[in-house]
């Protein structure tokens, strides 16, 4: 079996779909999402859930198992054995005991999830793990990442998540809290992060910083095709929107994206010195606008980063869009089965 570090091992390919079938599933700010794949890994079954602002805690996990258990009966429609179920959290988890220590999005602090998972008796591994962690590993094993081994994931959403594989594994630091790369610090003087810091770099980019950018520009009298577009309802923004009207050439629209590529691409440049990856996959929103980022990121890795640490590296769209954490999910499950070296045939 070869299982190297560089690029998607290439035992999967011969793999037995009927083999068994894996869950999936991300908790996210606002949603909850459940993908179902046999071992090919073809789908079987997703869903995504939209979930209300003030739902509690209490009512969001019970939802997310009883998705659990309806996708383990789509998962037996094809397969017999469940290989593992995977749950990704836009948060710091603690991998081994699979507590959520912290997610400041979403506001939960100290959540034994694992333990709440195992007593349902799925009858399978189960893994918790933080959101672009799975994301990073799933574009490793099934997007466009699949070549490389020392890879840096970033994907926008509410906040900034962050992921890096070196040698095809993921790098958790000394207690699993690596590559919060969303809360470095780039700001002394800058605005406080749901995290408790001021001047986190995802305050500069993310969801959240590209709608406030949008509204303070609208706010003090420039003129722009989503005030007409949302009514100045602006719960009503979207990134989707956003790019739309910087595509019909909307100069709020162009400039608050351009802004937000300039602070990431600052960033990035200090991360491929720290780092030195063959690539950097860009997920979430940053994939969704990346025909307005992608240019400013570059040019400001070309000012920035080191001359060897800028040359060689590739700055991509990740190929998951808004599936990468399930797909990752399901790629977690792949790498510990065959890090156990017992493939199912
Ligand atoms: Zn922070």
């Amino acid at each position: 079996m070869q299982t190297s570090g560089t690029g998607r091992p290439a035992t999967l390919l011969a793999l037995n779909p009927a083999a068994g079938y894996i869950v999936s599933c991300e908790i996210g700010v606002g949603f909850v999402e459940v993908l179902v794949t046999d071992f090919a890994p073809k789908a079987i079954w997703q869903i995504k859930e939209p979930v209300k602002p003030g739902t509690t805690q209490a009512e969001i996990l019970d939802r997310v198992l009883a998705l659990l258990h309806e996708a383990v009966k789509w998962g037996k429609s094809s397969a017999d054995t469940l290989l593992g179920i995977a749950v990704g959290i836009p948060g710091m988890v603690d991998h081994v005991s699979g507590n959520i220590l912290f997610a400041p999005n979403l506001k939960w602090r100290n959540v034994p999830l694992l333990a709440l998972l195992e007593n349902e008796s799925f009858g399978a591994p189960i893994y918790v793990d933080n959101e672009a962690n799975m994301a990073a590993l799933g574009e490793h094993y099934f997007g466009a990442a699949q070549e490389y081994s020392e890879i840096l994931y970033l994907s926008g959403n509410v906040g900034l998540g962050g992921g890096f594989l070196s040698n095809g594994k993921l790098r958790r630091g000394a207690s699993g809290m690596a590559a919060e790369y969303g809360h470095m610090t780039v700001d002394t003087h800058g605005e406080l992060c749901n995290c408790g810091n001021y001047g986190c770099w995802e305050t500069k980019v993310s969801q959240n910083s590209l709608y406030k950018k949008i509204i303070n520009k609208v706010e003090s009298g420039e003129s722009s095709i989503l005030v007409e577009k949302t009514q100045r309802k602006w719960e009503r923004l979207s990134v989707e929107m956003i790019v739309e009207a910087a595509q019909a050439g909307d100069q709020v629209a162009v400039r608050s994206l351009e802004e937000i590529g300039y602070s990431l691409g600052v960033g990035i440049a200090s991360l491929l010195n720290a780092l030195n990856p063959e690539i950097v996959v860009l997920g979430g929103i940053l994939s969704i606008a990346s025909e307005f980022l992608f240019p400013v990121v570059n040019e400001e890795i070309q000012k920035r980063a080191l001359q060897w640490n800028r040359e060689s590296v590739k700055v991509v769209r990740a190929a998951h869009g808004s599936d990468a954490c399930v797909k990752g999910g399901t790629a977690t499950v792949y790498q510990s089965i065959l890090s156990q070296a017992k493939l199912p045939r």
